[in-house]
């Protein structure tokens, strides 16, 4: 059984330590967070369901914990913006041990001390028979500047940094293989989940990138959310495209996981330059052009095109 609320609050109090960004954190009615000078605030929300995204059967705490970091501060990370804080909501069953909630906690409060987060407050509930957990993240970014979608122009080039489709990867090999549990390490981008935030940060202060996105919900999915929002079509290079080596023989993932796998978190930019190697140590690959018309096709080495139509998968259906 999970503690009851001030008990579990004050033991998270302690956990948290003293706040660094805030300057009133937890423990008060409300948070008081003061931005730097000459800043916006970027706020994000996402809610995180047992079932829906995540299994306690496939899903150790910790993984949970970085996962839902990483989603949230993703978010942050592709607007160019810097961690700031973030609220969490729990809604626990009665069921679950306490040690879970002190492993998912220390996770999270460990993870977002490495990005330099603070966590600010929440809330905390008792729910029937399952985990909820409700993330909201803020960030900052110099005013005017964050990046936004809908910047891309015709003649971009298309880039992504590390590879793609190890998280979706990752649940294939969870629902073939029922009985085992994978080793976390072999699937990182799943279990080890890490939002781009220096990558991120870095793109926008040196003006690289002209629209940004994470792919969190396939390159497919998302390619198309930059090239609506920017007006603009897209041509992709199927033979460019960063795949995932996965599992414990690293074989790189199908094309198709690497279109259309959801959750890896990376960054998907475009910029006028020409961008190369490696942003914050993260390699950044060039997978395709901006182009005008409103059309995104897939061209493969021979040069023939196909259309390519958004097809992030959801995972747990
Ligand atoms: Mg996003």
């Amino acid at each position: 059984v999970p503690l009851p609320e001030t008990s579990l609050i004050d033991r998270i109090r302690r956990m948290v330590g003293p706040n660094s960004t805030g300057i009133a954190g937890i423990g008060d009615d409300c948070a008081i967070l003061r931005l730097p000078p000459g800043s916006e605030l970027l706020v994000s929300t996402d809610l995180s369901l047992e079932g829906v995204h995540f299994r306690r059967d496939w899903h150790p705490p910790e993984t949970i914990a970085r996962r839902c970091f990483a989603r949230g501060f993703s978010d942050i990370a592709a607007m160019g913006g810097a961690p700031l804080a973030f609220f969490l909501s729990v809604a626990l069953p009665p069921e679950l041990k306490q040690s879970w909630v002190d492993r998912f906690m220390r996770s999270l409060v460990a993870t977002a001390g490495e990005y330099g987060a603070s966590l600010a407050g929440g809330d905390t509930a008792q729910s029937p028979d399952s985990v909820l957990i409700d993330m909201t993240v803020l960030g900052s970014v110099p005013a005017g500047k964050a990046v936004r979608r809908n910047g891309a122009r015709p003649g971009d080039g298309l880039f992504v940094t590390g590879d793609l489709g190890g998280s979706a990867a990752a649940i294939q090999f969870l629902r073939e293989n029922r009985r085992k549990r994978p080793d976390p390490g072999t699937f990182p981008r799943h279990f080890l989940a890490s939002p781009r935030l220096a990558a991120g940060l870095a793109l926008r202060k040196r003006g690289l990138a002209s629209a940004m996105i994470d792919t969190s919900d396939g390159l497919s999915t998302d390619l198309a959310h930059i090239c609506e929002e920017s007006k603009v079509g897209a041509e992709v290079w199927a033979e460019a495209v960063p795949r995932a080596r996965v599992g414990k023989a690293m074989r790189e993932v199908s094309l198709e996981v690497a279109l259309n796998g959801g959750e890896d978190y990376e960054l998907l930019f475009t910029s006028p330059r020409r961008v190369a190697g490696a942003i914050a140590g993260v390699r950044v690959t060039q997978i395709g052009r901006i182009v005008r018309g409103r059309v995104v096709v897939l061209k493969d080495a021979e040069g023939k095109s196909r259309k390519l139509r958004p097809g992030g998968w959801e995972h747990f259906r």
